[in-house]
């Protein structure tokens, strides 16, 4: 029986790994924390995943809050516009074609450590280091890092060729949050503001029930930049909701009532874009495969790095199934690479380079999108199916084909 070792217990290495034991492989986990560690921790991150990713996990029997999870069946954008420039904003909702789901991975993560180890997959609990990966690396078959994107992810060097130039690092703080005026059940929200960045705001379900998910993106140099290191979680969500009655004061209105969902519902990640190689060299010779946030981190505003992480692992057991007896060399780790790059290529380059800065014809879609369903339902449902975004954002040809096609005009001025 091939044996397999995978460090890290978030989405892709725990994906991996019950995926892997359901084939009859050898699978050790090693991660930094216990089950009920992270269970009772404070909030980590953030998932909203789309249909695609959702459908692997009911495939291999992981889908186990289908009936309680909120389920994400239409999506907000809004964006105020330059008033004083006579630029005209946007406010529309796309309908999500094949609902999606977000849920606090302490409630996840738990439950799917704990069945790895039911169904007979061994965990060790222990941070690992490099040196230690120099050495357990020659006992395994393949060693697989998806420890996240920041520590072990340093072994794996930046790929410069294909990480998006210039782009600044984000500062996102979070909150799980409940009692907030919500509009609907199943609507998440993303709110533009050209100040300060992003807010988004996703039903969710957390450790203590149904809730609300809110967090605010922002970039290295702007308003959130100064965001303290050490507060306590009601400080924190009282920041964020400064920020908003500042800069979105109906969002601020709608949450200034709400209370943190637990006393440990907050979370801050400070994270850069970055595509790294897929192979690290260990002094011993031996070679470890990356997979997750651990080799491609986007742009938060994307949100697609779980999709990403879920996609990668479903790519990876995929190859390794196909690998039979041969060995698991550079060679099927860059195979395995290249094929998940085919699909996350889209919303880590050119797409959320051309989405997040919108030139003029993509702009004028945007504000169609107030008039044509059309517009805001291909939107929304291109998070899900990247690759639909190339055809109709990434040129000026494309996008006014599209603006034609939908108002019988390649443009909204003449
Ligand atoms: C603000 C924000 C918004 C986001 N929005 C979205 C979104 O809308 N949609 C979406 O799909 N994704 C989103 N994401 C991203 C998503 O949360 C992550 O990309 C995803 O969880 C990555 O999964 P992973 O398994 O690669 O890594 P992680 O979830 O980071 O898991 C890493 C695991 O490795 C363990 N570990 C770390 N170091 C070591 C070590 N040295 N030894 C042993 N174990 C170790 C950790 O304890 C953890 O268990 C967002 C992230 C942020 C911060």
């Amino acid at each position: 029986m091939r044996k397999i070792l995978i460090v890290g217990g978030g989405q892709a290495g725990l994906q991996l790994a019950l995926g892997l034991l359901r084939h009859d492989y050898d699978v050790t986990l090693m991660t930094a924390r216990t089950a009920e560690e992270v269970r009772n921790g404070r909030a980590v991150s953030i998932q909203a995943q789309f249909a695609d990713a959702l459908t692997f996990e009911r495939e291999y029997g992981l889908a186990q809050w289908d009936e309680e999870a909120p389920k994400l069946r239409r999506c907000r954008y809004s964006f105020g516009g330059y008033p004083d420039l006579g630029v005209p904003g946007f406010d529309w909702v796309g309908r999500i074609h094949s609902p999606a789901q977000s849920l606090d991975e302490r409630l996840k993560m738990p439950v799917w450590q704990e069945m790895f180890e039911e169904q007979g997959g061994k965990v060790v609990v222990h941070p690992v280091t490099s040196s230690d990966l120099d050495v357990l690396a020659g006992m395994y078959d393949l060693t697989v890092v998806a420890a996240g994107h920041s520590g072990l992810a340093e072994m794996f060097a930046p790929n410069t060729e294909r990480t998006l130039p210039d782009v600044p690092a984000n500062i996102t703080p979070l909150a799980y949050v409940r009692g907030s005026d919500d509009p609907e059940p199943e609507l998440a929200e993303i709110h533009l503001d050209p100040e300060f960045g992003f807010l988004v705001t996703i039903p969710t379900l957390s450790v203590t029930g149904p809730c609300q998910l809110i967090y605010l993106i922002g970039q290295e140099g702007g308003k959130l930049s100064t965001w303290p290191s050490r507060i306590r979680p009601q400080e924190h969500l009282d920041l964020m909701l400064d920020v908003l009655k500042e800069h979105l004061p109906e969002q601020h209105a709608r949450f200034a009532g709400a209370e943190l969902a637990d006393p440990r519902s907050v979370a801050v990640d400070y994270s850069t874009p970055l595509v790294r190689h897929p192979v690290a060299h260990l002094p011993s010779g031996g070679k470890v495969m990356g997979l997750g946030d651990t080799v491609l981190v986007s742009q938060p505003a994307m949100c697609q790095d779980a999709n990403n992480a879920s996609k990668s692992a479903e790519i990876a057991l995929r190859n390794i199934l196909a690998q039979d007896g041969r060995p698991f060399d550079e060679d099927f780790m860059h195979r395995t690479f290249d094929e998940f790059w085919d699909y996350a290529h889209y919303l880590a380059g050119t797409v959320a380079a051309t989405l997040l800065a919108p030139p003029p014809y993509l702009l004028e879609l945007y504000i169609a999108g107030n008039a044509h369903q059309a517009i805001a339902d291909r939107f929304i449902n291109g998070f899900n199916d990247p690759a639909d975004f190339d055809k109709w954002v990434t040129s000026e040809e494309k996008g006014r084909a599209f603006l034609q096609e939908v108002t019988g005009s390649p443009s909204i001025t003449g």
